[in-house]
């Protein structure tokens, strides 16, 4: 497959599940937006832009190039130990979420990387546009250390693809503002992060911030101790965000590019 027909592919796939999901928010929204659409969705879909952009030109072979590299050579655990590829697959689509899971944490700890991830978590509302609003630099130190994990762990290339797609569609849909059954929400808990998990770690309240750090796998966040099942004041009643940035003003995409290197006292944390 060659490289321009991949990405049509994998933007051709986001972008049908972002079109169901938008739907599905229109039909049957979770919470009332507080700002809305029309302000932040330029914002949010003009970093879509820039990353996309940005990857391909400085990364065009990206993480699926690194497994190509790893299988082909015969580096990384996996081909050392030469196992069939369904196990292969399974131990390398749970090393990459882990690694993910294990970043994410890393994100919020420590302080010049909070920096980058803060503008994530700045949105004053969360939907399907929310769940790709990341930073460029975050998405380029979170791919170096994806290539790192890929080369170490030496996970299959088919292993990869299939991680990217999928995370890509679970952090869309676990940022989605749509209402669905509590049965399902709790029943999809045992092997997806829903919607209602992922929006406590959107809370202003430090302490539910710190919490729920999965994006597609929800165990790494039971077997470390930082899942929270709801936020204290509710779904309907909870602040989203963070104290700093709430001007809606901030939602430009210039603001959003710009929101890591402002002053020191903008980026600090409240006690958890
Ligand atoms: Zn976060
Ligand atoms: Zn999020």
């Amino acid at each position: 497959m060659t490289p321009g027909l991949e990405l049509a592919l994998r933007l051709g796939i986001a972008a049908t599940i972002f079109a169901l999901l938008a739907l599905w928010e229109l039909a049957a929204p979770r919470r009332k937006l507080s700002v809305g659409r029309l302000k932040r969705w330029p914002g949010n879909i003009g970093i879509v832009v820039v990353n996309v952009v940005l990857v391909r030109l400085l990364v065009p072979t990206a993480a699926v190039g690194a497994a190509l590299y790893a299988a082909g050579e015969g580096i990384g655990l996996l081909h050392w130990l030469q196992l069939r590829l369904t196990f292969a697959f399974l131990i390398g689509f749970l090393a990459l979420d882990f690694a993910i899971w294990a970043q994410h944490v890393a994100f919020h700890k420590i302080p010049i990387l909070w920096r980058l991830h803060s503008m994530h978590h700045a949105d004053l509302d969360i939907d399907a546009t929310t769940g790709l609003r990341f930073h460029p630099f975050e998405i380029l130190i979170s791919l170096a250390i994806k290539i790192g994990v890929i080369l170490a762990v030496g996970v299959p290339p088919v292993a990869v693809i299939f991680f990217e797609v999928v995370l890509n569609a679970t952090s869309m849909f676990n940022h989605t503002n749509a209402r669905m059954p509590y049965w399902l929400d709790r029943a999809l808990r045992l092997i997806v992060v829903t919607p209602d998990m992922h929006r406590v770690h959107h809370s202003i309240v430090r302490r539910e911030t710190d919490s729920n750090f999965g994006f597609n796998l929800p165990w790494w966040d039971w077997l470390f101790g930082t899942y929270r099942r709801d936020p204290e004041a509710g779904h309907d009643g909870m602040t989203i965000g963070i104290p700093q940035f709430r001007d809606p003003g901030e939602s430009r995409l210039d603001r959003l590019l710009t929101q890591p290197f402002r002053k020191d006292r903008e980026h600090r944390q409240p006690p958890s």
